[in-house]
């Protein structure tokens, strides 16, 4: 029998809209991967009477509550006191907290408040894992069959707390079944195109199942099993991933690679090839995106952002004439970034990026009109994108164009 969890934040600033609620999606997605259901997720301020009235009814419907937030040292800080309230538990120091509490601030040099004594108060009987990331201790409190676990709201804290130690507490005492899955990334085919040519085995299978999520001009497909260890899971869904790739196989990217730049690191690393981009309408996002990825100094060469047409000509050696003839926004003038910046960064593959990020038109070109170009011992080339569709926020473009070009730098690599 599989169990049932809830989730509650808390915290006013949440209702809002000051902080985006980050924390339910870490702690969802890890316990779809453990099997436990995951049928209510509430979010709550910080108020005492609020707080116990809704962890009273989630605690009635399921058997695990899992909070987010409230334990820090300031009177604001309520979940223990609410939880301690509902379960019918006292909070008691906890001697092993407040020795951790202390050598926390003592190794920081600050000098602890009269009130940071408050976060060693624990309830009575949870199970309590030291923070490594900060001073609240996080807690399982079980109780008539009911748990009630305590995770603080700072990301940097509660993302690794859950991913180290919740969620291996959840699985040796609440998921009796081993879950794998598989990601499948797709790159240049829309969700519902995906979804057409999969619908029949996203139906059908139950056991591993196929599920798409829509990504910013990308579809991620999931493949997830559930057996009784990795094997079995393994073994469940090697077919239903051949049947994928036998559908859409030209589309995917990478298997259990999160990204494109990603994908694009680990095909430059293998070949040991660098890349430079010079960007106009993307300013310098493609080249971040790159970076982001640690051990970027291995694959990124000299990137620059040549926004204006000065820029252009200037750093990339592009004539006036051409700029003047054909414009910024044009197959011309892709193609001229590309082999000035070659000239520039001598990296393996060059690639340059302009177009109309909007909202307004530009040189007669509609917005969302991007052209990359790509030069390489290969040769250079251009190619032209429209990614107009209705949307037309300038972020919402600008990262379809810094998709494409990353995804042409991809290519390139391949074919190198
Ligand atoms: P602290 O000791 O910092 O007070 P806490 O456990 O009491 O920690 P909160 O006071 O509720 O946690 O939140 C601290 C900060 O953590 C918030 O200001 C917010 O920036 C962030 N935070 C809280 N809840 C979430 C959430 N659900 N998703 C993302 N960030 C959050
Ligand atoms: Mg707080």
């Amino acid at each position: 029998m599989s169990l049932n969890a809830e989730i509650i934040c808390v915290g006013t600033e949440l209702l809002l809209g000051d902080v985006v609620d980050t924390n339910s999606v870490t702690i969802s997605r890890g316990l779809t991967q453990l099997g436990i259901n995951l049928f209510h997720r509430e979010t709550v301020g910080d108020n005492h009477d609020r707080l116990v009235r809704v962890l009273k009814s989630a605690i009635e419907r399921c058997d695990i509550v899992i909070t987010s937030g409230g334990l820090g040292a300031t009177c604001d800080d309520i979940t223990k006191e609410a939880v301690a309230e509902v379960m019918g538990v006292e909070l008691e120091l906890h001697e092993e907290s407040l020795e951790r509490i202390k050598d926390f601030f003592s190794r920081r040099n600050i000098t602890m408040t009269d009130n940071n004594v408050k976060q060693a108060f624990l309830p009575k009987g949870a199970v309590v894992f030291p923070n490594d990331y900060g001073t609240a201790p996080v807690t399982a409190l079980t109780k008539g069959g009911k748990t009630v676990i305590m995770l603080p709201g700072p990301p940097r804290e509660l993302c690794p707390m859950f991913e180290e130690k919740i969620m291996p507490y959840l699985k040796e005492n609440f998921s009796s079944s081993t879950i794998i899955s598989d990601s499948l990334m797709l790159y240049g085919i829309g969700e519902s195109a995906v979804e057409e040519k999969l619908c029949d085995l996203m139906r059908d299978y139950t056991n591993p199942t196929l599920a798409p999520y829509a990504k910013i001009g990308e579809v991620q497909l999931r493949i997830t099993a559930s057996g009784k260890d990795e094997e079995e899971c393994r073994r469940l869904i090697k077919p239903l991933k051949e049947k994928v790739f036998e559908r859409v196989g030209e589309y995917i990217y990478g298997v259990n690679v999160d990204s494109l730049e990603r994908a694009l690191n680990l095909d430059l690393r293998e070949k040991g090839l660098t890349v430079s981009f010079a960007e106009s309408c993307t300013g310098g996002l493609c080249a971040k995106r790159v970076i982001d990825i640690p051990g970027a100094s291995k694959v990124i060469g000299t990137s620059v952002v040549t926004y204006s047409r000065e820029s252009k000509m200037k750093l990339l050696q592009i004539d006036k004439n051409i700029i003047d003839t054909y414009g910024v926004i044009s197959k011309e003038c892709a193609f001229h970034m590309a082999k000035g910046l070659m000239a520039l960064s001598g990296a393996d593959i060059s690639v340059s990026v302009t177009g109309v990020a909007g909202p307004d038109t530009d040189e007669g070109k509609d917005v969302g009109t991007v052209f990359v170009g790509v030069a390489s011992k290969n040769g250079v080339r251009v190619k032209e994108f429209n990614f107009a569709r209705g949307r037309r926020e300038r972020e919402y473009i600008r990262a379809l164009a810094a998709n494409a070009a990353i995804n042409e730098a991809r290519l390139e690599a391949k074919d190198f």
